[in-house]
């Protein structure tokens, strides 16, 4: 089950308020989904600054993290992460525990909310890989002067994504999925996505499922935005697509989201928590209002969502809106949820409603080992060293050390550029190498033993700070060549 009946068989949704304008939002957003007549028990915890500055470092009570486990639905303001106190955002720490691995951003044109793109038929899901890529939070610096980002995807996470997005395209009778990636550059990590969601397209063949380079893909949105129904896309292109999108429709206030999980989902806006604003009642709750009617959904409350999505639509359409559509005529956050609880009931004329469904989401097991190759095999190794050398001193020098081991010195590169043997490129280098070395047998596999040795010999002349096994499985390489390697 989704979600959790108390004893009076309410629905139970933990309610987190949040810093900022987050009290003002969740509290006109609760006011509606009340007025529908749907029974909610709410259950209010506490996450964010608050909790930071009373010394709790994830800012997440385990009060918390206990009431969403339990109702396994929450409904989240936004949430600061003070400078001083914590490291990591609150809300990436709630999305991460809970592994929401979706987050889901519908963006769509409103009545009377003009923009340059009033009229341009904007009605689109950005469906974002939510806990993976360069969110992982793996950093190092790997010398003084140079910094890594590790970019984990998995071929699970993939998976899991792009049948959410097909799945949502089914729900919401969407007749479009593109796939947004970088895989031209990034052929491992991206290119699974690409690969992933080419292999389960033929699942869906009601629906047109095309890959789309991502920077293209930034670039058709602004250009013409009707082209795109459901864009799945991995978590930073995701995170840079969606508010993108959000502002061909009017801007934060707008935009809502919902982080799904296999057993938990967290509904939020996209906004976060808008401190100049805070208490002042002139904030949009739209954007918080409408992850409300995505929380009604998945509480299989289809036709108070409905009903909602309507009177908001006929609201607007009325001319009421807040300050940040237009200032002139504007009225307070507490009018514009008055309003549009004296419309519940009443209908849009011109702005239709979906007809949604029920969002499948599919059982995933839950073992680490997703891929099982029938083959492997190990090829050599990068060797990532720090030194002051030019690269061909470092080159020679390393061709020295492995002379008497059964590996050789393939080439070096400096930030993905063949340096060494000499190429002609004009390569700024830094400290920072990685020194590729392939067994001589080229047909071998590389034991850990050889590999050990090479880098007890290295390391007594050189500086190293990082190692990786050049893969093969079932005869495809696993690693990318460096620009100008042959
Ligand atoms: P923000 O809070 O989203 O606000 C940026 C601007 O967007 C506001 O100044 C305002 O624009 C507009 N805006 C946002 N929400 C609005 C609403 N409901 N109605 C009308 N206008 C709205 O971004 P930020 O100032 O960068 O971040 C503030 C804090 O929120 C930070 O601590 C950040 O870490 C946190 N944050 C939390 C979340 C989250 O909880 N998921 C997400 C993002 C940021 P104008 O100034 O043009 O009026």
């Amino acid at each position: 089950m989704r979600y959790q009946l108390d004893a009076e068989g309410k629905k139970r949704v933990t309610v987190i308020a949040g810093d900022g304008i987050g009290p003002e939002v969740v509290a006109a957003t609760r006011a509606i989904l009340d007025a529908t007549g749907v029974r909610i028990a709410w259950e209010e915890h506490e996450a964010g600054a608050e909790v930071f500055k009373r010394g709790l470092a994830s800012g997440v009570p385990k009060e918390t993290i206990a009431s969403i486990k339990d109702t396994r639905v929450a409904l989240k303001g936004p949430l600061e992460t003070p400078v001083g106190f914590g490291e990591k955002s609150a809300n990436v720490t709630l999305r991460k525990l809970f592994e929401t691995f979706a987050n889901v951003r519908p963006v769509r044109e409103m009545p009377n909310v003009k923009t340059r793109y009033s009229g341009a038929g904007v009605d689109l899901v950005i469906v974002r890989e939510n806990v993976e890529d360069l969110y992982a939070g793996i950093e190092h610096m790997q010398t003084p002067g140079v910094a890594q980002c590790l970019k984990i995807m998995s071929r699970k996470g993939c998976e899991k994504i792009v049948r959410v997005a097909f799945e949502l395209a089914r729900a919401e009778g969407r007749k479009r999925v593109h796939c947004a990636t970088k895989a031209n550059i990034m052929k491992f990590t991206e290119g699974l996505l690409k690969k992933t969601f080419e292999e389960i397209a033929p699942e869906y063949p009601e629906l047109e499922a095309s890959h789309i380079i991502i920077d293209n893909c930034a670039h058709q949105l602004v250009r013409t935005p009707s082209q795109f129904d459901v864009i799945v896309t991995s978590n930073m292109n995701g995170d840079i697509l969606s508010d993108l999108a959000s502002g061909l429709i009017g801007g934060l206030g707008f935009a809502p989201g919902a982080n799904l999980g296999a057993d938990i989902a967290i509904f939020e806006a996209v906004h976060g928590s808008a401190p100049k604003y805070a208490g002042k009642n002139v904030i949009n709750p739209t954007a918080v209002l409408l992850s409300g009617v995505m929380l009604l959904r998945h509480l299989d409350e289809f036709a108070a969502a409905a009903s909602v999505e309507h009177a908001l639509l006929l609201t607007l359409e009325q001319g009421v809106y807040t300050r940040d559509v237009r200032p002139e005529g504007s009225v307070s956050t507490t009018t514009f949820t008055e309003r549009v609880i004296a419309n519940l009931g009443r209908k849009s004329e011109q702005f239709q409603v979906r007809d949604y469904r029920p969002l499948l989401m599919r059982e995933f097991s839950s073992d680490p080992v997703f891929v099982r190759p029938e083959r492997r095999r190990t090829a050599g190794a990068d060797l990532f060293l720090e030194s002051p050398l030019s690269p061909g001193d470092l080159g020679r020098s390393l061709d020295q050390i492995a002379e008497a081991t059964p590996l050789r010195l393939k080439m070096i590169s400096n930030r993905g550029t063949k340096v060494y043997s000499d190429t002609g490129a004009m390569t700024d280098c830094v400290d920072q190498w990685r020194c590729r070395f392939v067994l001589r047998d080229g047909d071998g596999d590389l034991d850990d033993a050889p590999l050990f040795d090479l880098l007890r010999r290295v390391a007594a002349a050189h500086r190293w700070m990082h190692v990786e096994k050049l893969q093969e499985f079932d005869g495809q390489l696993g690693y990318s060549r460096a620009q100008g390697e042959d």
